[in-house]
């Protein structure tokens, strides 16, 4: 199913909004599928170097908020600005350009090819897949891997097939590839999930590393997991932003309890 209708365009502001602060400017952001808003009128700011973690109810939105950021879903009416620039009428590829990587919540990965050979053909490249791996084996190139397969824990698993990769390294290695475009902005969604507890506390210890140099946007249920990454959580119920704050502050927050914490 598709959302309904095309953005507004006279509506939405073209060359960004020097008030609205963050780096990602969200505003009166909805889609409607055959009438149900799954975001409604929602309005977020994502600053630089910000790690952001989104939680709330299943079936709040979150995904298809992250969904409507990278282009995969089109919004009914509203504005994504990003760079000072409008994202919610660009394709798929164009705001992979302008920064933005996204992890889904399984990961895909290429199990035949080894570690390597999965971020070699993440590299941006317009050649394609093969020319990735036969021409790109320059030592810039070679360097650049190894220090995201150092940064995500897989230094020593390079020439490994993906495929034997324990589940939790298989989510570093997704997480390596999208570090191999060079985002300004990552969106992760669920990145721990069916994690053991020691690859959630190596991950969070990631995610903090990762968020020195760019921002990111993390969806996540685990509360553990949220308050050890967590500066600023949003907290989406119904396709809206029901509260906001640091992890202290919404837990003790009678709605969030109500519509979340409390069950
Ligand atoms: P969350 O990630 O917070 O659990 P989702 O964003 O996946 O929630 O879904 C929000 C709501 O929107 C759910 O009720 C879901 O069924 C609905 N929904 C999501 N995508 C579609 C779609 N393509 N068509 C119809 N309904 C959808
Ligand atoms: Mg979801």
């Amino acid at each position: 199913m598709t959302a309904q209708g095309m953005p507004q365009a006279a509506t939405l502001p073209r060359e960004g909004d020097p008030s609205a602060g963050g780096r990602l400017s969200i505003r009166n952001l909805t889609v409607s599928f055959d009438g149900f808003k799954a975001v409604d009128d929602l309005s977020m700011d994502i600053a630089e170097n910000e790690l952001r973690v989104i939680i709330g109810p299943n079936g709040a939105g979150k995904t298809t908020l992250l969904d409507m950021i990278c282009g995969k879903t089109r919004p009914t009416s509203g504005s994504i600005i990003f760079h000072g620039m409008e994202l919610s009428t660009m394709q798929e590829f164009e705001i992979v350009r302008r920064g933005i990587g996204r992890k889904f919540q399984t990961p895909s990965i290429y199990e035949d090819l080894t570690v390597r050979e999965n971020l070699e053909v993440s590299i941006p490249d317009k050649h394609g897949i093969w020319a990735s791996i036969f021409f790109r084996r320059t030592p810039q190139v070679r360097q650049r891997i190894e220090e995201i397969a150092d940064l995500v824990m897989l230094l020593s698993h390079l020439k490994q097939k993906s495929g034997r990769l324990s589940h939790g390294q298989k989510q570093w290695l997704e997480i390596g590839m999208l570090l191999m475009q060079e985002p300004d902005l990552l969106l992760l969604d669920e990145p721990v999930a069916g994690m053991s507890p020691r690859e959630r506390e190596q991950t969070a210890e990631l995610l903090k590393r990762i968020a020195q140099g760019k921002s990111l946007v993390v969806i996540e249920h685990d509360m553990e997991f949220v308050r050890s990454i967590a500066q600023l959580v949003t907290v989406m119920h119904q396709g809206k932003v029901l509260s906001q704050g640091s992890v202290d502050q919404v837990q003790k927050d009678p709605r969030v309890i109500e519509v979340y914490l409390g069950h």
